[in-house]
């Protein structure tokens, strides 16, 4: 068949959702009995997760709008418990495959992937049938905004200021030139979508604008559905009518040719009307490979803005934030825990958050540093690197051009003695050994070496931002 229902970068975690979305049925088949169950829920599928959104499948509208009115919150609320990454429940239409495949292989369908999709999840097909007319055909067009996403809740650090500053000038004057279109990249979990949504926000809020914000993904799955119910002409004319067309995660659509097509269509007539695009992606247009050039080309022409990964300053920031807004007290001992941990993204770290908090209220305890560590246990297991102090050494000594037996030697010059202390504070942040142990390993020096070599680098990158970029770099590069 043509359709894969689960994106590319879902597949590492498909497991991981299928047995969640097993659990999640099994709870609600034991929540409202058998036949219920089999009546109602059954049928049930799981599609793709886009971002902090899982798209369920029902085979028919009908099914799709009781469930989506008898279970729709309770769905969500299952999900959210399972992984606080989710966020949203989308529930659609999509028939089993054999049904729909005699009329649905439509030339125009993009190629077929070649990486599978999870074995947990059936290839449907969409229903031929038209989108719902009785309603705004935009607001059918735009995926919901968070309302969480805003400008406001955004904390704004060294590594998004540039990004940060971007999207406010496009939420202020859209389509200005020089910034039309805007590209937001940079890796998962670092907000990109939430700056969208705020740009969305913003433009929306002032009633003056329409806004469509949508997936690649749903773009696709939109402009393909089109094709199959001959209503191409219908989707263009929606598409064109917008003031502001944001596509999240652009790199979605490498490979979709069909697609990347009919999205640089649109997005010449849009900014040719004078309408703004906004676009983000996991890359900079000139390394997504596998893009049109041309598209890739009109993409770099307006503002192209990345968003680096966190540093610890703006990890502390951001769950100093939010544990304010939250209202549980979280002492900064535990911020700081937290921000050394986990370095991944800030979804994790909000995750983290978020379950320390839920914690806090449910027993009305105090969090505090040993509870921090019953309750996320699992969290800090899976983030618990097995790196070898060798390694480190290695990795540290090639970084700042040193011979690997300095590591060892006696030399005190600052151009050894540094990358040494560097070393030596890595050893103790990545590897579970002791001063004493990590002191052996640095030519039998004493544990207070090691422990004065720990605080020294601590407080250089306090006072040296270019030299904590440098050793969170070293940390990043450990760390995967
Ligand atoms: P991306 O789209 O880049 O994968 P998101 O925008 O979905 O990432 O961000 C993931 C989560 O982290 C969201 O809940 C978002 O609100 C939060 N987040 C990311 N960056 C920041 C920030 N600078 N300040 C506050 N929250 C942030
Ligand atoms: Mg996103």
């Amino acid at each position: 068949m043509d359709m894969q229902p689960v994106p590319e970068n879902a597949s590492p975690l498909s497991g991981l959702f299928a047995e969640a979305w097993q659990r999640i049925s099994t709870r609600m088949k034991s929540e409202v009995g058998e036949v219920e169950y089999r009546t109602w829920l059954r049928q049930i599928t799981l599609g793709p997760l886009d971002g902090d959104e899982i798209t369920l499948f029902l085979p028919t509208r009908f099914l799709r709008d009781w469930v989506r009115g008898q279970y729709g919150d309770r769905l969500s609320a299952l999900w959210s418990a399972e992984i606080p990454s989710v966020r949203r429940v989308e529930l659609q239409v999509f028939r089993p495959a054999e049904e729909g495949a005699a009329s649905a292989a439509g030339e125009a369908a993009p190629a077929a992937e070649t990486s599978g999709p999870s074995a947990a999840v059936e290839r449907p097909v969409p229903e031929r049938a038209l989108p719902d007319r009785s309603s705004d055909p935009r607001h059918d067009l735009s995926a919901p905004l968070d309302p969480r996403f805003t400008f406001d809740s955004f904390v704004v650090g060294k590594p998004n200021e540039f990004a940060y500053a971007c999207a406010r000038r496009v939420a202020e004057k859209p389509a200005s030139p020089g910034f039309n279109p805007l590209f937001l990249y940079g890796g998962v979990g670092l907000g990109k979508t939430h700056l969208m949504h705020a740009i969305g926000a913003q433009l929306t809020g002032e009633g003056r604008n329409s806004v469509a914000y949508m997936s690649a993904e749903k773009f696709m799955y939109r402009f393909i559905g089109a094709i199959r119910t001959q209503s191409t002409m219908e989707f263009k004319e929606q598409l064109r009518s917008v003031d502001v067309l944001m596509i999240d995660d652009l790199q979605f659509l490498i490979g979709k040719d069909n697609t990347q097509e009919e999205f640089f269509h649109t997005f010449n007539a849009l900014v040719d009307a004078g309408r703004q695009i906004i676009v983000s992606a996991d890359k900079s247009p000139s390394d997504l490979s596998g893009l049109e050039d041309r598209l890739r080309t009109r993409l770099g022409c307006g503002m192209v803005a990345d968003i680096h990964a966190t540093t610890f300053e703006l990890r502390i920031s951001i769950l100093e934030a939010k544990a304010q807004a939250s209202g549980v007290t979280v002492p900064a001992k535990v911020l700081e825990f937290l921000a050394h941990k986990i370095t991944g993204n800030v979804r994790e770290l909000e995750g983290a958050l978020n379950r320390l908090i839920a914690h806090a209220n449910l027993f009305g305890r105090p969090v505090t540093l040993e509870s921090t560590h019953d309750v996320l246990h699992d969290i800090l297991k899976a983030h618990d690197r097995r790196v070898t102090i060798e390694e480190i050494q290695k990795k540290v000594a090639e970084h700042w051009n040193i011979r690997l037996t300095d590591m060892s030697s006696a030399r005190r010059a600052r151009a050894v003695a540094r990358p040494r202390q560097v070393a030596m504070y890595l050893a103790k942040q990545l590897t579970s050994r002791s001063l004493p142990e990590i002191g052996r390993k640095f030519g039998n020096r004493d544990h207070t070496t090691v422990m004065h070599a720990v605080s020294r680098v601590a407080e250089l990158m306090e006072r040296d931002a270019a030299f904590a970029e440098d050793v969170e770099l070293m940390r990043r590069m450990l760390e995967s």
